[in-house]
């Protein structure tokens, strides 16, 4: 079930803060309050999704779409194309995830070392 008092559907409302990086009417980019590489950015859809299964099960097409055109205007702003980026989703228990509304970390500016596994 779906959290509307989560920070990001905070963010959303704009009862908190949040450093824009783009904004449109399926998604909204900003910088991560803490960042693990010199640029670290999070997508998120505006609809109240808790993450990437509810998002593609729920979501209409067009927020979809609109989704990840959004993510694609936030990598252009960000000029991460040539270098490259690292791409992450963090779900469930597992995953890690801290805040329950579906996001992408986009990790770059650096090398952003190996993936490691425990
Ligand atoms: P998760 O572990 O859920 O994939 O990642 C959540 C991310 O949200 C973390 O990287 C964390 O630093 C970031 N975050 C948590 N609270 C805030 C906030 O209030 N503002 C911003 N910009 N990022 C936040």
């Amino acid at each position: 079930m779906y959290d509307t008092n989560n920070i990001f559907a905070k963010i959303l409302r704009e009862e908190i803060p949040c450093q824009k990086i783009a904004e449109g009417k399926h998604f909204l980019s900003f910088y991560d309050i803490s960042p693990k590489a010199k640029i670290h950015a999070l997508v998120i859809p505006t609809g109240p999704y808790i993450n990437v299964h509810d998002f593609v099960t729920r979501a209409s097409v067009d927020a979809q779409i609109g989704f990840w055109q959004g993510f694609r205007e936030t990598l252009a702003i960000l000029q991460l194309d040539e270098q490259g980026y690292r791409l992450v989703m963090n779900i469930g228990v597992h995953g890690r995830q801290e805040v329950l509304h579906m996001h992408v970390h986009i990790l770059g500016g650096n090398d952003t070392g190996p993936m490691v596994l425990k």
